[in-house]
């Protein structure tokens, strides 16, 4: 078994405030980087227990936010924006069997969820696909289901456990911090995250090696609705080739490919 692991900063132990923590030059950003990477050492070990040694972390956050020199030696790094070609990354994620996501957060508007949002926390009010709200979990689970890899474990906040759970009953999860607000949170100390996390992955290897999550597919076609907070960016996303608008602040999309619609 050979397996994927993507990652997002907002959703790490220690992590619980945008901007100073999760954007370059913010005074907590380097320690951010730091937590998070400690997270992914975890889940490195858990497969490694279990004896899945072919790992690659691929860093999620938009800026980056792997910190390189302390990454598990067992591990390999996908980064660098812009990305490569759709094509390109789609091959190498399919020589992976599983996926995994660390660090990961709530999608906008879940209340209480510590740092909810859905890709731009500064201008993305909802998605919904299909009807359905949907955020950056559902995104990355359809959209690596799609090149047949089922998503077996979850790291983040409580809340975006419970989202992970709702969408893929049986996925393993950990929680390393309970959400009070979106800016506010009970972490765990890095020592207990990391013990979870390590124990879960392993936990969600034992349990796809006996009874095996399928690849996440929702039937289409699809449409996506995106709302935002002001009418300016929605006017810049209504300009996408095939887009529609359905008021000031929303626009929609149409695919019967996941992958054309999901990130777009
Ligand atoms: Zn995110």
């Amino acid at each position: 078994m050979k397996a994927y692991i993507g990652t997002d900063l907002e959703g790490v132990a220690g992590v619980v405030t945008f901007y100073t923590q999760t954007s370059p030059g913010g005074t907590g950003y380097e320690a951010a980087k730091r937590l998070l990477t400690g997270e992914i050492n975890a889940a490195v070990d858990g497969l490694l227990a279990e004896g899945v040694s072919d790992i690659l972390v691929c860093d999620g956050h938009g800026p980056g936010a792997v910190h390189y020199e302390s990454l598990h030696p067992a591990a390999k790094l996908l980064h660098g924006r812009p990305l490569a070609p759709r094509d390109v990354r789609d091959a190498v994620v399919r020589e992976y069997d599983i996926c995994l996501m660390i660090g990961q957060h709530a999608r906008a508007g879940q209340p209480l969820a510590n740092m909810n949002h859905t890709q731009n926390s500064q201008s993305v009010d909802s998605y919904h696909l299909n009807g359905k709200p949907i955020g950056e979990i559902a995104q990355f689970a359809l959209y690596q289901g799609a090149l047949g890899l089922p998503l077996v474990f979850l790291s983040g906040d409580e809340e975006a456990c419970r989202e992970a759970e709702e969408l893929i009953p049986g996925i393993r999860t950990a929680a390393v911090k309970r959400s009070l607000s979106r800016n506010s949170a009970i972490s765990l100390s890095p020592a207990k995250a990391h013990e979870l996390i390590r124990e879960g992955v392993a936990d969600a290897i034992r349990r796809q090696r006996e009874n095996p999550l399928s690849p996440l597919a929702w039937p289409g076609p699809f449409v996506l609705e995106k709302r935002f907070f002001h009418t300016d960016t929605a006017d810049a996303a209504a300009d996408a080739p095939g887009a529609e608008r359905v008021d000031g602040q929303t626009v929609r999309l149409r695919g019967d490919d996941i992958r054309d619609l999901i990130y777009r």
